[in-house]
């Protein structure tokens, strides 16, 4: 592959309404990128919940066509004019509409906004910075929410917790002294799995999928919720006093029927976290966060790496809720010259 010349996941829009985009594999050449400030030569991308609804035509993410999905990546700065970068730096992408209205990381090459790049910490690898990616940064803000909000200890519920943003939530929290209850769909199946990334409980049942009584007992501190709908509710309704809510995704609904009760009665607080939009300050705290803390030894397991010829059917896996852990990109090795 040369500076020119690479491969890239395209989507073409589909023709029938409904249908998926046409996902291809083609050359691509370094003059057909966007005109942004700073070229990246990509390392490793991700796949995430927003990739697998733009590659499946599931959810009206992609905003124009002809796209690059992939709305993380890690990679190296080859040439900018962007003021605080320097060509060789080590970078993250995360968010900004990347892979939605933006060219983004299923390329070997991608322009982007030197504004959007964070430096990768030093003790972090390119791998490991896309082993974390989007759901990474998603959950330590989720843990920092819930912190700033004055729950430093105690029992804190995950749920979709063999997803990316679930299991790492997990593995973070458990790190920092929380009990951490994990709600799962197949409690069974993932128990050992998440027990061993630091869970003391794995709970799940049918009742997760009902409507919740507007209070219920406390069971729980925090939630660190990705799923929404009855799920949110009955999490909501089982909060200690004075506990906080961490509102992150939507895996299972975007629609929320709950109580007044909660907030009234047990000054429960509900904390959105959008990892898009988030300052550039509280991102790189973030990630020197997680850089210093998050136990990789642990996490391995639940690591898949794949080629950008997978992508597509890893992106249907998640899009129907088969996917655990993380899969990352492969897009350059390691050890390949930027
Ligand atoms: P994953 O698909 O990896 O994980 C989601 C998990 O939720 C699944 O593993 C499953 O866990 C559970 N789940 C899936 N479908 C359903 C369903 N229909 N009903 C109930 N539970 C379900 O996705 P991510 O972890 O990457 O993302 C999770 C959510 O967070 C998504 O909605 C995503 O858009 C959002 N998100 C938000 C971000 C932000 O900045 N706010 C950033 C990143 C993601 P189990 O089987 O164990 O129950």
């Amino acid at each position: 592959m040369s500076l020119h010349s690479f491969p890239a996941l395209l989507l073409e829009r589909a023709n029938a309404d409904g249908a998926a985009p046409d996902a291809h594999i083609r050359e691509l050449h370094v003059d057909e990128l966007p005109e942004h400030d700073t070229l990246v030569r990509i390392r490793y991308s991700g796949i995430n919940y927003k990739d697998a609804l733009a590659v499946t035509g599931r959810g009206p993410i992609v905003r124009s066509y002809p796209m690059v999905p992939g709305i993380d990546f890690s990679g190296v700065v080859v040439e900018t004019s962007h003021p605080s970068l320097h060509a060789g730096d080590d970078v993250i992408l995360t968010g900004w509409g990347v892979g939605e209205r933006y060219w983004g990381g299923y390329s070997g090459y991608q322009r982007v906004k030197g504004d959007w790049l964070v430096p990768i910490p030093a003790s972090l690898g390119h791998r490991d910075a896309m082993v974390l990616g989007t759901a990474g940064l998603t959950s330590m803000l989720c843990v920092m929410a819930i912190q700033d909000a004055g729950v430093r200890s105690g029992r804190v519920l995950v749920t979709g917790a063999s997803g990316g943003v679930g299991s790492i939530a997990i593995a973070l929290l458990a790190d920092r002294g929380y009990e951490v209850v994990c709600l799962s769909r197949d409690a069974d199946a993932n128990r050992a799995d998440l027990q061993a990334l630091g869970a003391s409980e794995v709970i799940g049942g049918p009742e997760w999928g009902q409507a919740p009584p507007p209070l219920a007992s406390q069971r729980w501190d925090a939630v660190v919720d990705v799923v929404g709908g009855a799920v949110l509710a009955r999490a909501l309704a089982h909060t200690q006093y004075g506990g906080a809510a961490a509102v992150c995704g939507l895996a299972g609904s975007a629609e929320l029927h709950t109580s007044v009760m909660p907030f009234i009665l047990r000054g429960v607080r509900m904390l959105g976290v959008d990892s898009v939009m988030c300052p550039k300050e509280r991102r790189v705290v973030a990630w020197s966060e997680l850089a210093a803390t998050f136990p990789f030894a642990k996490y391995q397991s639940l690591v898949r790496t794949i080629g950008l010829e997978q992508v597509p059917e890893r992106c249907r896996l998640l899009a129907d809720g088969a996917s655990r852990g993380r899969v990352v990109v492969q897009i350059a090795g390691e050890g390949e010259a930027s």
